[in-house]
């Protein structure tokens, strides 16, 4: 009983099966209510909880899920080190207003036998998908899941991860999934440093190092909007993040922000970069015309 009173509430009221979590669902919805999911894998930051704001904006009742998904992670990848604190996550959300916890075990999500695949084409074969193999069929296929077993109204994802947002678009849409999917903007250190649970691995060097990719990405924009051609400028952009001590550099690009083609028209297009610092490897992205 007193472990129990020890839990934050949240913790003590999560819903660890696909069948838990879409009873409560269901019965909110059979309430009139309007039911969002924010999807994390924990280690939660401020970006974490501006999904859950923008949330707020759009649904009676907030569910967030935190779950380590082991197959959008390579062999050679960070999955054992992903940093988990869930006792601090639970305590985070249920300061932000959220209503329920999903912790499904990899068991729950993945039972013996497990045996479907989810394949994005196209809009997963560049940017980290061409750095990353396997990590966006990953992605498919543990998101087609949680909306699947959810059932809820609206689902939020961070712009910060653009091409993922664009994968669950898509994969939304082609296997006909009615939850409404947003994009919420991505939030940013004071320096410019996107939020993510990895700067956690940075040293206080790599660290100071780090807004570098947000201000090379900046510096590009503004090359493009003055006319410079996209190539030389991204080429300026990795030039930079290699002098910062940035490397390997996965990508620096510039694509339509829509179809993740080609830029055509620098009015939607977009700036993507990867880098490994140290053992973290960051991305970002911005609009090219702001
Ligand atoms: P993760 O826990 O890294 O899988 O991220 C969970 C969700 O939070 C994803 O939809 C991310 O795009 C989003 N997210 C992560 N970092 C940020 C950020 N700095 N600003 C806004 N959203 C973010």
């Amino acid at each position: 009983m007193e472990r129990e009173t020890e839990q934050p509430a949240l913790l003590r009221d999560a819903a660890p099966t696909p069948q838990a979590l879409r009873r409560q669902v269901r019965q909110w919805r059979s309430q009139g209510l309007r039911v969002a999911l924010t999807p994390t894998m924990g280690a939660l930051h401020r970006g974490h909880l501006s999904l859950l704001e923008e949330a707020a904006q759009r649904a009676d009742r907030i569910v967030a899920s935190i779950f380590v998904n082991p197959t959008q992670f390579g062999p050679n990848e960070d999955f054992d080190s992903y940093p988990r604190d869930t006792a601090r996550d639970a305590a985070l959300l249920a300061e932000a207003g959220c209503d329920l916890l999903y912790l499904p075990s990899v068991a729950a999500m993945y039972p013996p036998g497990f045996s479907t695949e989810v394949r994005v084409t196209g809009l997963t074969e560049k940017l980290c998908g061409a750095s990353r193999p396997g990590h966006f069929d990953g992605v498919a296929q543990v998101v087609s899941k949680l909306l699947i077993q959810a059932e809820a109204d609206v689902a939020i994802f961070g712009q910060k991860d653009w091409q993922q947002l664009a994968v669950i678009r898509r994969l939304a849409r082609d296997l006909d999934i009615p939850t409404e999917i947003v994009g919420a903007p991505t939030v940013r250190e004071p320096d410019g440093l996107a939020l993510s649970s990895r700067n956690a691995y940075l040293t206080a060097e790599e660290r100071a190092a780090a807004p570098t990719l947000h201000a090379a990405l900046q510096e590009a924009a503004a090359a493009i909007r003055a006319g410079a051609p996209a190539a030389e400028s991204c080429a300026t952009a990795r030039d930079r993040l290699q002098a910062a001590g940035f490397g390997p550099i996965d990508y620096v690009e510039a694509l339509d922000g829509e179809t993740l083609e080609p830029l055509s028209d620098p009015a939607t297009g977009r700036l993507f970069a990867a880098a490994r610092l140290g053992k973290a490897r960051l991305i970002d992205n911005i609009s090219i015309a702001n």
